[in-house]
């Protein structure tokens, strides 16, 4: 199906670099979120991110400004039903993202084909209480989306070829690589990721090792580019521990039990670098592990 409008709803961490990367490869986008200071940043921050590509020579000078003129904003969920496929990056709550399809799904083409970019919520589930779940997919892009490489295509168990085909097309044409996952708790990346973390997390617990060590345990011993407790601060401390608990519930096996150390963290309110602590304190000019 030709594709020429995408509609984006949530304008934070992931919708604004998802609008970032349709309209830099010549997508129309219709960007939503709940307040015109949201919008306004998410604007902002995808002009400094294209600017920053372009002194980097990773895009032309005429590209920036060209690909601005490309994002819309309104504030009206119900504007996006004249777009012919929606991606929905709202916070990762199932009754939010319920509330959104339900407002938004009246309003929609025949055609258009609706996606989420939830990294845990069921696809079937979320997929059913649409009036089309054969043409409703996963669509998990990962976090920073201009810069990673991968974008897993999930299908409900309803999803249709058509749909996964079209959903596959974008991905080339946004020159990213998709990996295709059947709608298990968490897909691939996370199903694998997250219980590294979680186990990192216990073997500081434990006092196998201190943060540093750990961290440089797995750099240097395993050759990953961050240390597993860095990237936790760097996902977020509270979105490891809901998708810990999203793997606990649906799968039900106590290896999936997160950490109580990770959730004492949560608890604290230090979620990662987006709270300036968790595992590392990020207040001072260069990071200081916190255990
Ligand atoms: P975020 O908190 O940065 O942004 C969520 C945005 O959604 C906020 O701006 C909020 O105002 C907006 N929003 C909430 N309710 C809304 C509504 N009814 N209508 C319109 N906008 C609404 O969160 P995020 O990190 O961008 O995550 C968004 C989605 O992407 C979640 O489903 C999350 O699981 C998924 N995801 C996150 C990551 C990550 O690393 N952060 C990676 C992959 C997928």
């Amino acid at each position: 199906m030709d594709i020429g409008r995408i509609g984006v709803i949530g304008a934070g961490q992931m919708g604004n670099g998802i609008a970032h990367v349709m309209a830099l490869a010549g997508y129309e986008v219709l960007l939503t979120d709940l307040n015109q200071d949201a919008l306004d940043s998410a604007m902002a921050l995808i002009k400094r991110n294209l600017d920053r590509q372009v002194s980097r020579g990773l895009i032309s000078e005429a590209d920036s400004p060209a690909t601005m003129a490309r994002i819309g904003t309104t504030l009206t969920l119900t504007d996006l039903g004249q777009t012919d496929l929606v991606i929905e990056a709202a916070t990762e709550r199932e009754t939010i993202k319920d509330a959104i399809f339900a407002e938004l799904v009246p309003h929609l083409q025949d055609h258009t084909i609706l996606t989420s970019n939830t990294s845990s919520i069921s696809i079937t589930r979320l997929a059913s209480r649409t009036d089309r779940p054969e043409r409703f997919m996963g669509f998990h892009f990962m976090n920073p989306v201009p810069v990673m490489q991968l974008v897993e295509l999930i299908r409900g168990i309803q999803t249709d070829e058509a749909t996964f085909a079209t959903c596959l097309g974008i991905v080339e044409r946004i020159g990213k690589t998709a990996a295709s996952a059947e709608d298990f708790p968490a897909f691939i990346v996370n199903r694998i990721l997250m219980p590294m973390i979680n186990e990192a997390v216990y073997t500081l617990y434990e006092g196998v090792g201190n943060v540093r060590s750990i961290d440089q345990a797995l750099k240097l011993g395993a050759n990953h580019p961050m240390g597993p407790l860095e990237l936790a601060d760097f996902i977020g401390l509270d979105t490891c521990l809901a998708i810990m608990n999203v793997l606990h519930d649906g799968l039900a096996d106590t290896k999936y039990r997160p950490c109580p150390l990770l959730t004492k963290y949560v608890e604290a309110g230090w979620l990662g670098r987006k709270t300036d602590r968790g595992f590392y304190d990020y207040r001072g000019d260069s990071p200081v592990p916190t255990r």
